[in-house]
């Protein structure tokens, strides 16, 4: 029986190491942390299917400068991390132009188009179809004016065969009566919906994981033992050698680093969210929210109301400002007045985001036996399902459904 290594046990990581154990694969997954610490339990859990448009977009980019000047807005970025960024952030803002973002979508919906299926059918295999809650999501909108700075990406997004359905904000709050009375616009997303809880998504998929015979290894990964075109083995941060015939690097934000090692210089920055979550938030909220103008979503976990979101550029190594998570949960209260804010408990996560916020799916340039499945930005919840799938069709060397060239590590 062939052997992979899966380093990196987040929601992406495991999802490939599940659909790879299906192919008959010796599996192990390597992580030094619990499983799914990183972003994956930070996350709003949207199985957000036409999120195509890249963060590139117009209005993001006009409106840049002046978040990052405002302590409370909802982009900023880490002082003593810009050198760092540069070179990235002149990356991103190329992907501006209308035709990148119009191409990119496009490409970004290719992946999108089957996630939910690709969800429904890898939690119904594994016995895990409670994971997924039925109602969809609802933008809210302040002003008309507000709406329409995003109509022309909504129609972008319909075009691409998406299902958003534009509401008054009293129907929205008929729809979900614990939001604000006086929102002017609402937009149903009707195709996304969430996931019951963001921590138990990951860690009951590395149960079964387990429960199938996985094995999963307290560890880093820190270096590669290299024979030509292949890696032999993985060395860990104790000084170990991890044996196997095939790896792949799902370690999120720090993937980037152990690509490095393989002499493959991705572009990825790890983008800091904040979730807060209240056991006890004295409201109940049917649907995931989001209000795009403070930056954050509402999503209903079975642990908690959770508010997350927030786009901080800092470093790998940069620790948590917590005032972020503070400023979102003082927001919150604008969309959910009735929210009662004691005992939060709050995480953080990177974003493994690309310059054009396309995952990164695929071989490591010039290495036979190490794929990359990393760079999900805001969409590796939504995208995990369908990840394993492809990096199990390639692995096996199956004819994937889909062109593959879009997503390839060296396409930057
Ligand atoms: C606030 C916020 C809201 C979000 N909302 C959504 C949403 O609604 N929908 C959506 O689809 N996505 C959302 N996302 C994005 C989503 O959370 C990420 O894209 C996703 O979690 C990335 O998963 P991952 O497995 O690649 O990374 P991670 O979850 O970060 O997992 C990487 C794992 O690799 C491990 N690791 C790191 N270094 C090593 C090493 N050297 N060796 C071994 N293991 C290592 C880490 O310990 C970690 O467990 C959100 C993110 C944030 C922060």
């Amino acid at each position: 029986m062939q052997k992979v290594i899966v380093i990196g046990g987040g929601v992406v990581g495991i999802s490939c190491a599940l659909k790879l154990q299906d192919e008959g694969y010796e599996v192990t997954v390597l992580d030094p942390g619990e499983p799914g610490e990183g972003a994956s339990w930070a996350s709003c859990g949207s199985i957000a299917v036409s999120e195509v448009v890249p963060l590139s977009k117009p209005g993001t980019m006009r409106r840049a400068p002046g978040w990052m000047l405002d302590p409370t807005g909802p982009l900023t970025l880490r002082a003593g991390s810009a050198l760092r960024v540069l070179p990235w952030f002149l990356r991103f803002a190329g992907n501006a132009r209308a035709s990148q973002i119009d191409k990119i979508s496009r490409e970004i919906s290719v992946l999108t188009r089957t996630a939910l299926a690709d969800t429904q059918a890898f939690l119904g295999a594994l016995g895990l179809s409670d994971l997924l809650r039925h109602q969809p999501v609802i933008e809210l909108y302040d002003s008309a004016q507000d709406l329409d700075h995003e109509r022309v990406f909504h129609d972008a997004r319909r075009a691409l065969g998406f299902d958003l359905e534009e509401i008054s904000g009293a129907q929205a709050a008929e729809l979900e009566p614990s939001i604000a009375s006086d929102f002017a616009y609402a937009v149903v997303l009707k195709d996304w919906r969430s996931v019951v809880d963001a921590k138990r998504f990951v860690m009951d998929l590395h149960k079964v994981f387990v429960e199938r015979g996985g094995k999963t290894k307290r560890v880093g990964a820190k270096g590669f033992v290299r024979e030509d075109h292949k890696v032999t083995a993985v060395h860990d941060d104790k000084g170990d050698a991890h044996v196997a015939d095939q790896f792949v690097i799902a370690a999120g934000a720090y993937s980037r680093r152990l690509a490095a090692e393989l002499d493959c210089p991705i572009q990825m920055e790890g983008v800091i969210g904040y979730q807060t979550s209240f056991i006890d938030p004295g409201v109940t909220v049917e649907h995931g929210l989001i209000y795009a103008k403070g930056g954050f979503g509402i999503t209903p976990y079975e642990s908690g109301l959770a508010i997350a979101g927030s786009i901080e550029f800092a470093h790998l190594d940069a620790q948590p400002n917590w005032k972020r998570a503070d400023i979102l949960v003082q927001k919150a209260k604008r969309v959910v007045p009735d929210l009662e804010t004691r005992n939060g408990e709050r995480r953080f996560g990177r974003r493994p985001l690309t310059p054009d916020t396309k995952p990164i799916i695929g071989k490591v340039p010039g290495m036979h036996n190490v794929m990359l499945a990393t760079g999900h930005g805001q969409l590796g919840v939504t995208l995990a399902a369908t990840t394993g799938r492809l990096v199990s069709e390639m692995m096996t060397g199956r004819q994937t459904e889909i062109d593959m060239s879009a997503y390839k590590a060296d396409r930057f």
